[in-house]
């Protein structure tokens, strides 16, 4: 087996129930970039659909299309990383909603829809601090002018006006609201009648009300990973979606060998900073070389035992992240594209 990591998506749909719950009545976009945080973006999506999940959010236009045939033409399927001819022609033909963060891909975007005979619904990007791509501020007054422009002439239709925001501060994330505030303002001006306002991301969505508008983007909640040093799984109503299971490969004295490796991504750094969890209850992580890692070893321990490095009933990936200082996205994220995974 090497390693295997095993995806709840019974749990998945748990999370996303309480999210939901949480943020209602602002609607729930699952975000799936880096491959549903590294639990597979098909399955994923599927399952998320059947639970009724009608925004899905991929960061670039190739997982948006492979989110697309996994969900249908009826879910809203939103991607905010689009680059070149090409990209912005499959988004179009796929019937995308496009996040438009700067003024040339605006017009790059009507250029395609025009020749296409096609109407692009594009989602305009504020600039609120992150300075990861968006509309300046100070520019916002002349791209919503060509927006106007443009869907008069029925190439676009503004259907949404969004931000990201760093989630890091209280503060900060004020004023970044603050400038939201004042774009959507423009927007309204300019007679588009309720744009569809999306924001938070998950911490901002489950803690503060006021930045949930209508949509919230949400990851890592709905995956079961919460914020490092903030509020535990139980308080949150989450739990990890995903298991990440080891074989015993040989036993050495009080050591034992598993199969994971920094090959496999398990990071080096946890090793003697964490427990995992073996038959016998949790065990120290002593080394992590480049296919297999130490445990510390039990009585009876035999090849074949399986030793649960995070998950249900064990560390969360969170919990991991914690003791080298990192957040548990880092962790989940770094698991091998070549590990299987496991649907349950
Ligand atoms: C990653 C991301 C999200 C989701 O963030 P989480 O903290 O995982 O919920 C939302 N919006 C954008 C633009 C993102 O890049």
């Amino acid at each position: 087996m090497s390693s295997v990591l095993h995806v709840d998506l019974d749990r998945l749909a748990r999370n996303i129930a309480v999210v939901r719950a949480r943020v209602t009545p602002a609607a729930l976009m699952l975000v799936v970039k880096d491959d549903a945080y590294g639990h597979g973006v098909a399955q994923v999506v599927r399952r998320a659909v059947a639970e009724g999940i009608g925004w899905i959010g991929a960061f670039d236009v190739a997982t948006a299309l492979e989110v697309r045939r996994a969900a249908g033409q009826e879910a809203r399927v939103f991607v905010w990383m689009i680059a070149g001819e090409g990209a912005i022609r499959s988004a179009l033909d796929a019937d995308l909603d496009l996040g438009v963060g700067d003024a040339a891909l605006l017009e790059e975007v009507a250029e395609v829809a025009r020749v296409r005979g096609l109407r692009a619904r594009i989602h305009l990007k504020i600039d609120t601090g992150l300075h990861r791509n968006g509309i300046r501020p100070e520019e916002w007054t002349d791209a919503v002018s060509r927006v106007v422009a443009l869907a008069r002439e029925g190439v676009v239709e503004l259907t949404g006006v969004w931000s990201h925001i760093a989630e890091a501060s209280d503060e900060e994330d004020d004023l970044s609201r603050a400038a939201f505030e004042q774009a959507v303002a423009a927007v309204t001006a300019a007679g588009f009648d309720r744009p569809i306002r999306h924001l938070a991301a998950s911490a901002a969505s489950s803690a503060r009300a006021e930045f949930r508008y209508d949509l919230v983007r949400v990851g890592a909640f709905c995956y079961g990973i919460r914020p490092a040093g903030g509020p535990a799984d139980a308080e949150l109503g989450i739990a990890p979606i995903g298991s990440w299971e080891a074989e015993v490969l040989s036993v050495d004295g009080d050591r034992v060998r598993i199969d994971a490796g920094a090959l496999d991504g398990l990071v080096s750094a946890l090793a003697g900073r964490v427990d995992v969890t073996t038959p016998a209850g949790p065990r120290r992580l002593v080394a992590v070389d480049g296919v297999s890692a130490a445990v510390s070893g039990w009585n009876g321990a035999s090849v074949g035992d399986v030793v649960r490095i995070y998950g249900a009933d064990a560390a969360s990936p969170t919990d991991l992240a914690e003791a080298i200082g990192t957040i548990g996205e880092e962790i989940a994220l770094r698991v091998s594209p070549l590990v299987e995974r496991r649907y349950h």
